[in-house]
């Protein structure tokens, strides 16, 4: 199978299965392939660090696991992803290591950010 690399860096990051640009599925570039994230731990820290990678600055809005934004295919890249919330990029937090995970993609993870130009808090909503 020939992966395209569509010259993108390893560790960027891209939403997926949404109409709105400022959600979706997050996946993660690495080895030359996109892959998923586990939703194992993760939280508004995590959704954070994505949201600040992506220009969102207002940064997290919500985020769901179990594959909301449809089940993506091929690597699992991450799991267990744990950050501090200050990271500007996701590959700083602690995880398991490339492909390290206990999971499938109905566990995929999803995030909704902040979109651009609303000046709304940063109030979240807990689960
Ligand atoms: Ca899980
Ligand atoms: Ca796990």
């Amino acid at each position: 199978m020939t992966v395209l690399s569509e010259n993108a860096t390893d560790g960027e990051i891209r939403l997926v299965g949404s109409n709105f640009t400022f959600e979706g599925r997050v996946e993660i570039y690495h080895n030359k392939e996109w892959g998923t994230i586990c939703d194992d731990g993760w939280g508004v820290e995590e959704t954070n660090v994505v949201c600040h990678q992506l220009g969102y600055m207002n940064g997290a809005q919500y985020w769901y696991g179990n594959a909301k934004f449809k089940k993506g295919h091929g690597k699992i890249w991450l799991d267990d992803v744990s950050c501090y919330g200050n990271e500007s990029a996701l590959i700083e937090c602690l995880n398991i290591g490339w492909n390290g995970h206990n999971c499938r993609h109905y566990e995929d993870v999803g995030v909704v950010c902040q979109p651009k130009g609303e000046c709304t808090s940063l109030s979240i909503m807990s689960k």
